[in-house]
């Protein structure tokens, strides 16, 4: 299987569609958002900046993102492929990312762009929590996403946690993020010949659908 950039506004279903792609092709899902929260657990100095860049809507260095990446991808998990959550969100970043995949002789394999309405974005993340532990997503907004027990996590039973940047003041900074660094870098992907984009305003399924169906189409 080739190895997936997912790219998508926050709260359109990147990291629920990793999960499910995950499962369903046997590929490590690499989460720079998860990384980063794990490096804000430790308390260190570098676990604070991330913090506050993070609860401000704010993108952390590329510097830190691409040494962090360029590790994970070569961990014996990976050999097999990898779906990257988040990475790269913008140019300068897939720009190194192609030149790490040179020294590794790898191929970037397909991206696939989920877009979403920014009011049906919005209107999601109000109703997204999350499980600390395991990072299963759920939405208490969405029949399907929500947990069997509330409040708890149907994987691992920890207590689900609403992340501080999930706040709505904060989603419309990460929105216009978004919109103003990575929308050069699907342009520069599209560029490429590698780009699909696929629609997220309906369900997890249907998302999960038509991202199958592209890899089934692209995957030789
Ligand atoms: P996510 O979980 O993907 O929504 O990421 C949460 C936050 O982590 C983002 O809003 C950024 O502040 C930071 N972050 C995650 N991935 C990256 C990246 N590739 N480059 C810079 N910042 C990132």
């Amino acid at each position: 299987m080739k190895n997936i950039i997912l790219i998508a506004a926050p709260a359109a279903g990147k990291g629920t569609e990793a999960d499910l792609l995950s499962k369903e092709f046997n590929m490590v899902h690499i989460s720079t958002g998860d990384m980063l929260r794990e490096e804000i657990k430790k308390n260190s100095d570098l676990g604070n900046y991330i913090k506050s860049q993070i609860d401000n809507g704010l993108f952390v260095s590329d510097e830190l993102i691409i040494e962090m990446l360029k590790k994970r991808i070569q961990e014996e998990d990976c050999k097999t492929g990898y779906i990257l959550d988040g990475f790269p969100r913008n140019v300068e970043q897939a720009r190194a990312y192609q030149k790490i995949l040179e020294e590794l002789n790898k191929d970037v394999g397909l991206v696939i762009i989920i877009d979403i309405d920014k009011n049906i974005a919005a209107s999601r993340i109000e109703g997204r929590i999350s499980c600390p532990n395991c990072k299963q997503i759920y939405n208490t907004s969405t029949p399907l996403m929500m947990p069997k027990v509330d409040g708890i996590c149907d994987n691992c039973g920890s207590k689900l946690i609403k992340r501080p940047d999930d706040r709505k003041e904060v989603y419309i900074e990460r929105y216009n993020t978004y919109i103003k660094e990575t929308q050069p870098l699907i342009e520069f992907y599209e560029g490429e010949g590698i780009a699909y984009h696929i629609d997220g305003s309906h369900s997890p399924l249907d998302t999960h659908n038509q991202v199958v169906e592209v890899l089934r189409k692209n995957n030789d």
